[in-house]
């Protein structure tokens, strides 16, 4: 396991009046980088057993504690000291001025050391880091973002195992309200501030799904509905040279997502489907949201473009033949190629939290 070394620049310091201000926000955005299992703000300072100590002891402060430790880790072994030497002396100049008692078992406070070849750094904890993978070391994906709760889950999932994402929203603006489109966005600016940049494309769907109801019969529009967009993202996806596409679905959660349905969905596509939510309960899933941050904006009412045109109980075993017999009547290649030409693409940036309509 390798670590990185981020050098804080003025504003950070301790002698700073923003100290606290500055090592707050780093301290958020560090936990939000991926590839990171944990993290320390350290202190720098020669080998030298005095001037080690009394870093160590002006960055304590006047902080008290009952007992504690130094625990040293040589990464250079060739270095003229071992490890329990440097604890030792370190130790017990700590102790001498501070007077605190050793406890090596069990301690209240351990000052960890890390010796490198050149210069010693010191720290006293380390804080959990957000795990997964470096952002990009993935490749691209392309997630179907609706303003539900699921989808910003599975996006964050992605990415998390080091996928950059492309995010795909589907609207039926003007039909329906821009609600979604304004959900979306937050949605996207809070997922920005993982992968850094974003880039959201905004389809437009209420005239396809017109057509699909002048020629579908109710209980089966929703999933002609999913097999369009399916199609529409792969298409788009394949423009932003993304390899997989990505969604919220769970086995069993709402009608569209039985098993047979799933399966019917996934055959309208050559491409990869990854559903990283699919055996996970919805308290889970609300549990990952409101960690995320993303929960409070999923749940602002809106109108989803699946609920246009569809009845309160669709089908719920669609198969493959049935779907396909039913999509004959519609234009479908010329139906894709008009959505994919009306798409719209905002790109999001982190930490500059603006969206350009292009
Ligand atoms: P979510 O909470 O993500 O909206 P859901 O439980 O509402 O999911 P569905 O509405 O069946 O379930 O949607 C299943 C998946 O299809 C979503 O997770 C998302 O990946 C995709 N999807 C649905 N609606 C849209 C949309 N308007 N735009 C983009 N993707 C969508
Ligand atoms: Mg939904």
């Amino acid at each position: 396991m390798g670590r990185i070394d981020i050098e804080l620049g003025a504003a950070s310091s301790l002698e700073s009046a923003d100290s606290t201000l500055a090592r707050d926000e780093i301290r958020e955005r560090v936990r939000r980088m991926f590839g990171i299992a944990n993290f320390s703000y350290a202190g720098r300072a020669s080998h030298d057993f005095n001037d080690l100590a009394s870093a160590i002891l002006a960055d304590l402060g006047d902080t008290e504690t009952e007992s504690f430790r130094v625990s040293a880790r040589r990464a250079d072994k060739r270095l003229a000291f071992t490890s329990p030497e440097v604890e030792r002396e370190v130790g017990g100049l700590i102790k001498e001025a501070k007077g605190w008692r050793v406890d090596l078992a069990d301690p209240a406070l351990t000052i960890y050391l890390e010796m490198l070849p050149d210069h010693t750094f010191y720290f006293f904890g380390k804080e959990p880091g957000a795990g997964g993978l470096p952002t990009g070391t993935g490749g691209r994906v392309a997630c179907l973002l609706s303003g539900g709760i699921d989808s910003p889950v599975a996006a964050y999932r992605m990415m998390r195992r080091g996928c950059s994402v492309l995010l795909i929203h589907f609207h039926s603006y003007p039909v329906l309200s821009r609600a979604s489109q304004e959900k979306v966005r937050e949605i996207a600016t809070l997922l920005t501030k993982y992968q850094l940049r974003s880039r959201l494309l905004l389809v437009p769907f209420a005239e396809l799904q017109q057509q699909v109801l002048l020629a579908v019969a109710a209980e089966l529009r929703i999933v002609v509905y999913r097999r369009l967009m399916m199609r529409i993202a792969e298409t788009l996806a394949g423009q932003w040279r993304a390899r997989a596409l990505v969604t919220g679905e769970v086995v069993g959660q709402v009608s569209s997502q039985t098993l047979e349905n799933l399966t019917t969905i996934g055959a309208s596509t050559t491409m990869e489907i990854l559903r990283p939510l699919i055996g996970m309960d919805k308290d889970e899933i609300v549990a990952s949201a409101e960690r995320l941050g993303t929960f409070p904006i999923s749940i602002i009412p809106d109108q989803d473009c699946c609920q246009l045109f569809t009845p309160r109980h669709p089908a719920t075993r669609v198969g493959l033949a049935e779907i396909e017999e039913v999509e004959h009547r519609l234009p479908l290649e010329e139906m894709i190629g008009r959505a994919v030409a009306a798409t719209s693409v905002e790109d999001f940036r982190f930490p500059v939290l603006k969206y350009r309509v292009a």
